[in-house]
């Protein structure tokens, strides 16, 4: 067998649906996906592991060369659901126009992989000093399952990770973390004509969002980071729901919040603070509050701005390293001892959007700078 073409490549990836979402009904496996690059890997000298992390979702680790150290060239192969008439034509079909290759998965971020195909197939013919691992995660779209097992089980990659997620070849050393939490206040329904005969919800949570506003007053005040866009943390409240009738007190009360913490700021702390203050709402009001995360999160991510792999990168791309505003599996890639960074060749404002393309003038810019990368960590000698 030989290789498909690059544009072949991105063709098969594309073709093969990899959707994932917290909604089962529009959840689907990433396993065929996985199965396509570990043929091709295997075709060119990678040893293929695939990690199991539910049915039909699964990890791969390939690699390249042995011994510690090395290069992670990762991405996950999952994308977003899509709303097919939205598109102008066929999400799963890849399609050439306007100097762009059109699909769901080009930029957001299947399309990654055949690029490092590209990038290394011309440097096998030489020895690896160091290994390069190339690593395809499931469900990063979702819950991020894949990165998260893969952080839990603790096996060290590789000295420096680069994850491909667009960013417009500009190398990421920040970005917050992504809390979304709920609030459930049980109080006791009543006949709105004596305030005795009831315990509303509903002013307990009125007294609650006054709490997190203040908590949010607060954290804005002593947490500041100007390579932000927006430079504070933030906390929305996205959405409530309580009561039914004006002439009923209220029972029951829910709230939906958004939280971005900035580095340096712990999510777990956080929850205490905001569990501090519910408790003594909870006792004087005589409700039951409830409260916790909706999904785990992602906690926030920093990579120094001295760190080796942030010099390296800034060279490559002659881009200063920033922060970006969306959340990534680089803090589970920085758990594991890698020095990480997010630089891929898609742009953002086009991922999760009908009509998804990867600009084709992004692409050999692309395959040097990682093949730049593979030169720097595998086949130089190692410092
Ligand atoms: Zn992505």
């Amino acid at each position: 067998m030989s290789l498909p073409s690059l544009k072949q490549q991105f063709a098969e990836l594309i073709a093969l649906p990899s959707v994932s979402c917290t909604q089962a009904s529009l959840d689907q496996p990433n396993r065929p996906v996985i199965e396509r690059l570990a043929t091709w890997l295997t075709e060119l000298g990678f040893s293929c592991e695939i990690q199991d992390i539910a049915p039909g979702k699964a990890n791969l680790l390939a690699s390249y060369g042995s011994g510690p150290g090395g290069l992670v060239l990762a991405g996950h192969t999952d994308t977003v659901p899509c709303n097919p008439s939205l598109w102008s034509a066929d999400p799963f079909t890849l399609r050439e126009a306007d100097n762009r290759w059109y699909g769901l998965g080009t930029c957001d971020m299947k399309g990654f992989f055949p690029l490092i195909i590209e990038a290394v197939m011309p440097l096998l013919t030489q020895p690896f000093r160091q290994p390069l691992l190339i690593l395809a995660t499931c469900d990063e779209e979702s819950s991020m399952s894949g990165a998260r097992a893969l952080a839990a089980s603790g096996r060290p990659l590789g000295r420096a990770a680069v994850i491909g997620e667009p960013t417009g070849l500009k190398p990421i050393r920040l970005h917050k973390g992504v809390m979304m939490e709920r609030i459930d206040i049980h109080g006791h329904s009543g006949h709105s004509s004596n305030p005795a005969l009831g315990n509303s919800a509903l002013e307990a949570m009125h007294a609650a969002m006054g709490e997190l506003l203040a908590l949010r007053a607060q954290w804005q005040r002593k947490y500041q980071n100007p390579l932000f866009n927006v430079p504070q943390p933030t906390l929305n409240l996205g959405c409530i729901h309580g009561g039914d009738n004006p002439n009923r007190i209220c029972g029951q009360c829910a709230l939906e919040f958004d939280l971005r913490p900035l580095p340096g700021m712990n999510p777990e702390e956080l929850r205490a603070a905001i569990r501090h203050t519910l408790q003594p709402l909870a006792e004087q009001r005589g409700v039951r509050i409830e409260y916790g995360p909706l999904f785990p999160g992602v906690p926030p991510f920093e990579e120094p701005a001295n760190s080796e792999l942030v010099r390296v990168a800034e060279r490559l791309t002659g881009h200063r390293a920033e922060a970006v505003a969306f959340g990534t599996e680089a803090p589970y890639l920085q758990q594991l001892g890698c020095e990480t960074l997010v630089l891929g060749p898609g742009d953002i404002d086009c991922a999760h959007q009908p009509n998804e393309y990867l600009d084709l003038s992004r692409i050999t810019p692309c395959v040097e700078l990682l093949r730049g990368l593979i030169r720097y960590y595998c086949l130089l000698l190692a410092k």
